[in-house]
Order: C-alpha cells, then sequence, then structure tokens
C-alpha cells in the first residue's frame, strides 16, 4: 500500500477523549488512510514522531479570522497553534452578504475589527466562492448584525414584516450557499434592537435548513444568567443548535458565576436541548470600545455616534449609567487602567495605553479621554478589557461541556496584521490551555483537552470527516510535544508565536508547518453545510436545495476501530449517542450535539 506520508511512532490522542496509544499514522490523498502499529512505508514520507503527541488538528470554533484570512492567508497565528479549522463569521459579524449601496455601512461599522479588510458589495454565494486559498479551512456565519445593517440600517426598533422577510431571504441564501449557521451579538446595536420574535423567526430558518445558531450573549455581565436562559429558550423553541460563544461572566459583581452557568448549559442537554459553549483562557476580553457604552451612544450609525459623544449632556449621561451599571457587557470594572488600547487604525501611537493611564496624563475624567479618543479615532478604536476571575475561567476550562475558541484573528508577526498590540489570544489560545492548564496546572488530563478542541467540536459543528485520527477523516493533524508547547504571546508583547521546535501541522494532507516554520502552503478549503446538515469535504457537499437526508443504510461504511489496528484498549469511540456505556465518563455526562436527530455512528 503507497501512503503519501507515514508519521512514525507518535503518541496518538485521537480527540474522542480516550487516552492516546503509540501508532503510526498514514496519510494519502488528503485523508488518513491507515492508522495502527508498524503501517508499511513503502515510497512514504516518514515523519518521526517518537515523544510527539498526534492529534487532529484543532478547530477554532469561535473566531474573526474572516477580517484577516484574506490579506493574510498563512494564517500564521493560528496554524502555529496547530489550529487547521477556523469558524468565521462570529458575534453577528460577517463582511457578506452586503447588498447594493451598502458597502460603506458595513465597513463603518466594523472598521474597529476589520480596519484593513476591503469591503465589497457581495452575495453570500459569491463570497464563499471566491474566497482565497489559505492554509486553514474555514467556516462560514451569516452574521445578524450584518443582515440588519443591509436591511435597516441601524434603525432602533423592531423590523416591519417585510424587512423581516428580506433578513429572513438573505440568511436563506447564505444557507444554501453553504453557510454554517447564524450568528448573533444581542449585547451591541443594531443586534441588540431585536427582540426575541426577531430571533425565533430567524432561528426557525435554521431549523428548516439544518443551520446552526451561534450566540454572543444579549449581556456577558450583570444580566449573564438571564442572557444564557434566553439563548437555551431558543434551542427549546426553535430546535436547532445553539453554541454560547466566548462563555464569559465579565465585571466585578458576576465573578464566580461560571459554575452555576455551566450547570444550566448541562441541564438543558438533559433535557435533550443541543446546547453548547466555547472559551478563551483569559482574563481579558477584546472589543471595539465603542461597545462598551451604553447601547443608545451608537443610535442612527457611526456620524451620529460621533456627533453624540462631542455633546456634553451626552457624557454625562454616559458618566451616570456607567456609574451605576458598569460597563455595556463588560459590567463593572476595578478601574480604567483595565481598558487597554489594542488597535487604534487613526491614532497608532497609543496602542498598549490604557485609558486610566491617558486620563492622568491629561487631567481629565476618563470619560471624557473615551469620548474624546472615539471622536479622533473615528469609532474605529479597539481595546482589551481585564474583567475575567482566574477562578472562573479555571472553571470553564476544566469542565467536560465547553469547548475551545480563541475569539482571535489568525494575524501574523509581520505585514499589515503585525499591526497595533492584539489580544495574546489570536497567538496562544491552544498552546495556552495545553501548556498552561494541562502541562503545568494539571488542570484536566491531555486526551480531554485535546478532545475540546477537535472530536467534541466537530461534533458540535458536525463536520463528519475531521476532529478525529480515524481512518478516511481529513488529515489534518496537530503533532508537538506536549513538554515544549506554551503560549508565549502576553498583553505587552503578543505578536509572538508559541514554543516547540517539533510543531507539524497538517491540513488536508499537505504539511503548512513544520519544525515551527511555515512552508507558505495554503491547502485549506471552505467548508458548507449540506443538506442534511453535515459539513463535509467541499468536494463531497451536496449543493442546496439537497434537504433530504440520505437513509441510514446508504451512507458510507463506517471504519473499523482503532482496536482492530493497534494493541487494544477498547473501541474507537466517535461521537455516538448510542455508545453511552461505553463511551469516556465526560462523554456520558453531555456531549450530545443534536439529539433529537436520531443517527448512526460518527462516520468519516
Ligand atoms: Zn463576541
Amino acid at each position: 500500500m503507497n501512503y503519501d506520508i507515514v508519521i512514525r511512532g507518535g503518541l496518538v490522542i485521537d480527540g474522542s477523549g480516550r487516552p492516546g496509544e503509540i501508532a503510526d499514522v498514514a496519510v494519502r490523498d488528503g485523508q488518513i488512510a491507515a492508522l495502527g502499529r508498524s503501517v508499511p512505508t513503502g515510497s512514504a514520507r516518514t515523519i518521526d514522531a517518537a515523544g510527539l503527541v498526534v492529534a487532529p488538528g484543532f478547530i477554532d470554533i469561535k473566531t474573526h479570522s474572516d477580517f484577516t484570512l484574506p490579506i493574510n492567508p498563512k494564517a500564521e497565528s493560528k496554524v502555529r497553534q496547530g489550529v487547521t479549522t477556523e469558524i468565521v463569521g462570529h458575534c453577528g459579524f460577517s463582511v457578506a452578504p452586503i447588498l447594493p449601496g451598502k458597502r460603506q455601512l458595513v465597513q463603518d461599522y466594523l472598521s474597529a475589527s476589520a480596519p484593513w479588510l476591503p469591503f465589497r458589495e457581495t452575495t453570500f454565494r459569491e463570497y464563499l466562492d471566491s474566497f482565497p486559498p489559505t492554509s486553514v479551512n474555514a467556516g462560514m456565519l451569516v452574521g445578524h448584525h450584518t443582515l440588519r445593517l443591509n436591511v435597516m440600517g441601524m434603525d432602533a426598533r423592531s423590523p416591519s414584516a417585510t424587512e423581516l422577510e428580506e433578513m429572513t431571504a438573505l440568511l436563506e441564501e447564505g444557507l444554501a450557499a453553504g453557510a454554517l449557521g447564524l450568528s448573533s451579538g444581542l449585547f451591541t446595536p443594531p443586534s441588540s434592537y431585536a427582540d426575541r420574535a426577531e430571533m425565533i423567526a430567524l432561528c426557525n430558518v435554521l431549523k428548516r435548513r439544518n443551520g446552526g445558531y451561534f450566540t454572543h450573549l444579549r449581556d456577558e455581565s450583570n444580566n449573564v444568567i438571564e442572557a444564557v436562559e434566553e439563548a437555551i429558550d431558543i434551542a427549546r423553541t426553535c430546535g436547532v443548535h445553539v453554541e454560547i460563544v466566548h462563555l464569559k461572566c465579565s465585571g466585578l459583581d458576576n465573578w464566580g458565576k461560571a459554575a452555576q452557568i455551566l450547570a444550566m448549559i448541562e441541564a438543558a442537554r438533559q433535557e435533550g436541548l443541543a446546547v453548547d459553549c466555547d472559551a478563551y483562557p483569559y482574563a481579558a476580553g477584546s472589543n471595539p470600545l465603542k461597545n462598551l457604552l451604553p447601547q443608545w451612544v451608537q443610535s442612527g450609525g457611526l456620524e451620529a455616534m460621533l456627533t453624540r459623544l462631542a455633546l456634553p449632556e451626552s457624557r454625562e449621561r454616559i458618566r451616570a449609567e456607567i456609574d451605576r451599571d458598569g460597563l455595556n457587557n463588560w459590567g463593572r470594572i476595578p478601574s480604567w487602567d483595565c481598558v487597554q488600547i489594542s488597535i487604534s487604525p487613526h491614532l497608532p501611537q497609543y496602542a498598549g495605553e490604557t485609558f486610566g493611564k491617558l486620563a492622568a496624563v491629561r487631567g481629565q475624567d476618563p470619560i471624557d479621554v473615551v469620548c474624546d479618543y472615539l471622536v479622533e479615532d473615528k469609532g474605529a478604536t479597539r481595546v482589551l478589557i481585564t474583567s475575567i476571575a482566574e477562578e472562573d475561567i479555571c472553571e470553564i476550562v476544566r469542565s467536560p461541556s465547553a469547548l475551545v475558541g480563541s475569539d482571535g484573528n489568525c494575524v501574523a508577526a509581520y505585514g499589515v496584521t503585525s499591526q497595533g498590540m492584539p489580544h495574546p489570544r489570536f497567538y496562544g489560545t491552544f498552546p495556552r490551555i495545553l501548556g498552561h492548564y494541562v502541562h503545568e496546572q494539571h488542570l484536566l488530563p491531555l486526551e480531554q483537552a485535546v478532545h475540546k478542541m477537535t472530536g467534541a467540536t466537530a461534533a458540535a459543528l458536525r463536520l463528519r470527516d475531521r476532529g478525529l485520527i480515524r481512518e478516511g477523516c481529513r488529515a489534518d493533524i496537530a503533532i508537538f510535544d506536549p513538554s515544549d508547547f506554551k503560549d508565549r504571546a502576553t498583553y505587552a508583547a503578543p505578536h509572538q508565536y508559541p514554543t516547540g521546535n517539533r510543531t507539524m501541522v497538517m491540513v488536508n494532507g499537505v504539511v503548512v508547518v513544520e519544525d515551527a516554520k511555515h512552508t507558505g502552503a495554503t491547502p485549506g478549503v471552505v467548508l458548507r453545510r449540506a443538506g442534511d446538515g453535515s459539513v463535509v469535504w467541499s468536494a463531497l457537499w451536496s449543493p442546496w436545495p439537497d434537504l433530504v437526508r440520505p437513509p441510514t443504510s446508504s451512507l458510507p461504511a463506517a471504519p473499523s476501530d482503532m482496536k482492530a489496528r493497534t494493541a487494544g484498549t477498547g473501541p474507537a469511540e466517535g461521537i455516538n449517542p448510542t455508545a453511552a456505556r461505553s463511551r469516556p465518563w465526560h462523554l456520558r455526562r453531555g456531549r450530545r450535539a443534536w439529539p433529537r436527530r436520531p443517527r448512526g455512528p460518527r462516520r468519516c
């Protein structure tokens, strides 16, 4: 048997959650072709993985790399973390669709998030079809902010029946093109103007089209419990999969609530609802500065906001509301020293400064400094907000329920995306969990951490052929030294790749990172959700409208399990609800994605 590559003698942690075992992994034509002891090499290239972990490539379920992939197609800061797939278009922010005449509006709105990206009018299908070759696979979401901007601008009201129909049609078009689902950012305008009826109407489209709902909660601070209830209500009412993204309990008054929220999610699963969550392991969040202010500040759009911010009466109202409630979505923070300028397109010299320091230097009230700064930077300032308790981070990291999402963009330590002081999560999320929380703190077993980054994520997203080291799966593989795979990016010096001289990353069977260096290869593909709700390799994708799911008997046969090819440690575990009794404990407790659809064993 001829293979392209044989990875020899590594500790294979297959992504299912079970412990690793020493095995060879053979790759051919972009797929994992064989797995076991002493796979014959033949003419294949051999990679010596002795002493290294061989895992499925990490699936970053929560990113904003649609803002940077077209200008950083090598996805440097992600692939060097072992990430092979990114899900983009989150928090309601997507760069498509853009209707004729709406380009400037969307571009202005996203200026603090995508300052370097060229925008264009496009349908969602054109957007997917013309996405450039990149080093990672990318799955795209339709953003709710973007839908509203196209149809209603920044109007602070409910949609008319016609407007709701227009948004529904745009969402339908995106899903038909292969979008994985809808994202919302209910914490900030214009998504925040949406009531329950609007979100249910849109999520009913998802239900019909087998898409998923990915939500930045309506509030991650003082009303975080109510916001989680709202997300669970959507899952219950519409029967869709709900992903609560970058779960956090922000603000001094909300520290310690993570356990309660995780219990709520677990209870929803026990009820039979499809609810997942993900998080990044850092005490600071990152957002456009304007989103920290009361929501009425943005009403009417960018120019209206800038005019409003210059008015003394607006500043008085902002000051009073922040004194009373804390920051929008972020809650009460100890001081403005906790808000650090990250990327500031028009005032780049201030990147890294805090508003506490600027206020002290200027001898002004921090609210005046923030308002002046936003006006001078044309609303495009992005900040880091330190507002999360380490205890809550640990609670979420060790939870078997919580997946891993960086909430970061792929950037690079050179070129246009090396500007400013981005959040270190852009460079360090995955090695931070594996290096700091697993290797140093022993907060959770390595195989469980890998599962939360791979097999469990693939199950939540219904990626049928990724997330496991399993014969027939796409060859997205991360190879790393578990004792030398640690994040180096910090708030003060974020543009640093992780440690690990032997790190190797493969995407669709092509080596992208070798000995911690990028090869320049861009073998990533756009992932599209098929009519049956699953997401498979593009070449296998059935175009819309293929709503009729094939009968179980017509699906390809399941690969034989790993036990048959290696010295046995029990059957290889897919994400198979019917195999509950033999699954690892953390799978038994809650990893049931899309539970209402009966289905057979997971196949590649
Ligand atoms: Zn968000």
